[in-house]
């Protein structure tokens, strides 16, 4: 029955958890008045963003290339894993900013009963729909649906909430039961910590993309191994590869780079060679794209010249 349900509805059901979440931990800490509280709900800001980003990736991320988009549109995850990114750090300051303040001038909590039931239900939504969750991954990467990896991931990161959450539920209590005020700022500062290990995780994972950050070192490896099967060492001036250049986009990935030869060949040999070298880059790196330029051996492209860059 798991395979029913589509990554795109776990996903939609996963952003409504969130919301719900994130209305039931603030009640709780309006009611009680607790940072601890407080800094749990905020921190539920990283899940609904994260099935955000999750639902974008299995969405818009996934649309074929079209008239207006003809490298695809496997960039969009980077929007929105940059901005969710800048607004978990936001959240991470607001708590720690609230915590100092009341380390300084420590309150009494009010209602705790109340409050940590609050808490303890939206636990049991997110935990409830974790499991549910990976049921379904489980089921659709057996059955290879696209997607299965973004709803694994979500649901890792419901779990991870629902251990933050049941600690700061046993800290609440503790504070409670032992009336030691300080230690619910503190528990704050902990989740507040935890929010920016988060933030910065996103915000990287956006400048390496928008950046066109090169290919792992080993597919660098991997395509200069297979342009070297197509040099012949003793005779140099007859084939050179250089300009080599790499970025990746997404899932997809991307090289260009110069082929030169000698002047004499025909454009339908030079054309041929490029189609061989071609094939023989995407066979060995998946989802690779290649861009080769076919230039004569003693001549050079202007364009990549440093002064030209400025
Ligand atoms: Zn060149």
């Amino acid at each position: 029955m798991w395979q029913r349900i589509s990554p795109r509805q776990l996903l939609v059901a996963s952003i409504v958890a969130a919301v719900v979440t994130i209305a039931l931990k603030t009640l709780a800490w309006y009611v009680t008045g607790s940072v601890g509280l407080l800094s749990d709900a905020l921190e539920s800001f990283v899940n609904l963003a994260a099935a955000i980003f999750a639902l974008a990736m299995v969405t818009i991320a996934q649309r074929p290339a079209d008239d207006d988009h003809p490298y695809g549109h496997t960039k969009a995850e980077y929007f929105s894993s940059g901005f969710e990114g800048v607004l978990i750090l936001g959240a991470a300051l607001a708590i720690g900013w609230t915590a100092v303040e009341r380390l300084l001038a420590p309150q009494p909590l009010e209602a705790p009963g109340l409050g940590l039931a609050l808490s303890v239900a939206s636990t049991v939504v997110n935990g409830g729909l974790a499991v549910l969750m990976q049921r379904a991954a489980r089921a659709h990467h057996a059955a290879g649906v696209a997607g299965a990896e973004a709803v694994e991931a979500d649901a890792r990161h419901l779990m991870t909430d629902v251990y933050t959450t049941v600690g700061v539920v046993v800290g609440v209590a503790a504070v409670y039961f032992t009336g030691w005020l300080w230690l619910d700022p503190l528990i704050a500062l902990a989740v507040a910590a935890n929010i920016v290990r988060e933030g910065l995780h996103l915000m990287r994972r956006a400048s390496d993309g928008l950046m066109d950050h090169a290919l792992d070192p080993q597919l660098q490896q991997e395509i200069e191994r297979v342009l070297a099967q197509f040099t012949d060492p003793h005779r140099p001036g007859l084939l050179r590869f250089d300009h080599i250049n790499t970025r990746r986009s997404g899932q997809r990935r991307f090289v260009d780079l110069h082929m030169h030869m000698p002047a004499a060949w025909s454009l339908r040999r030079a054309a041929a060679l490029r189609t061989s070298v071609e094939q023989a880059l995407m066979s060995a790196v998946p989802g690779l794209r290649a861009t080769i330029q076919l230039l004569p051996s003693d001549v050079e492209a202007h364009f990549d010249d440093e002064k030209d860059i400025k």
